[in-house]
């Protein structure tokens, strides 16, 4: 996988045939899983202040195969005006991008989702937008711990534990799994 472009602005987006997404609460692990499955450090920029950065950035897979980094939202210190264009930014780049196979919602699986990312998942929903919540950082959560934070955090997002993969980039855990399933949307 290799950084194609930023964009300011969903419509200048080069084209694309198929496209997985990918959004999440600034300071989720969002840089650091894009990083971790493509398999190198560096590549999507890895930020000690969440937020600062509000571009889209597109990485090519193979020609005509994409993923989007879309900027991580809900951070209180971005200036207004940009949380104002956020949403109807990134609302537009889900409903109308055409090669959009998936949506990946990534979840702090330490903390469990916001009520942003609550109100996400629900306007995805109402929006039948595919997608997958995609639980983070799963090293933070002590092994015994484990089964009931996977409970409450699936049911935060109205799913089941099933439904959720827990990864962590630091650890390299369940990433190779992430790579079958990005492989598997992106498929023709
Ligand atoms: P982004 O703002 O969503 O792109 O988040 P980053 O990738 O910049 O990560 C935010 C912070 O969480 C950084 O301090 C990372 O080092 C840390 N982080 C990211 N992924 C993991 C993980 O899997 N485990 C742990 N323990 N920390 C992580």
């Amino acid at each position: 996988m290799q950084f194609l472009q930023s964009a300011q602005r969903a419509i200048d987006l080069p084209e694309s045939d198929r496209e997985v997404a990918v959004v999440g609460r600034s300071n989720v692990g969002k840089s650091s899983l894009i990083n971790a499955f493509a398999n190198r450090t560096g590549l999507a920029r890895v930020s000690k202040t969440p937020g600062r950065t509000q571009l889209i950035n597109i990485f090519q897979v193979s020609p005509g195969v994409t993923v989007v980094d879309l900027p991580g939202y809900g951070y209180a210190k971005v200036p207004s005006r940009i949380r104002q264009d956020w949403g109807p930014m990134i609302e537009g780049y889900l409903l109308e991008r055409e090669a959009l196979q998936m949506v990946m919602v990534l979840i702090d699986g330490e903390i469990g989702p916001t009520k942003l990312d609550q109100s996400m998942l629900e306007w995805l929903r109402d929006n039948e937008i595919p997608h997958q919540v995609i639980a983070t950082k799963s090293d933070k959560v002590k092994s015994n711990a484990k089964p009931k934070r996977k409970k409450e955090l699936a049911a935060g997002c109205m799913l089941d534990p099933g439904d959720v993969v827990w990864v962590s980039a630091s650890k390299g855990v369940n990433i190779d799994k992430l790579q079958d399933l990005i492989r598997s949307w992106l498929a023709p």
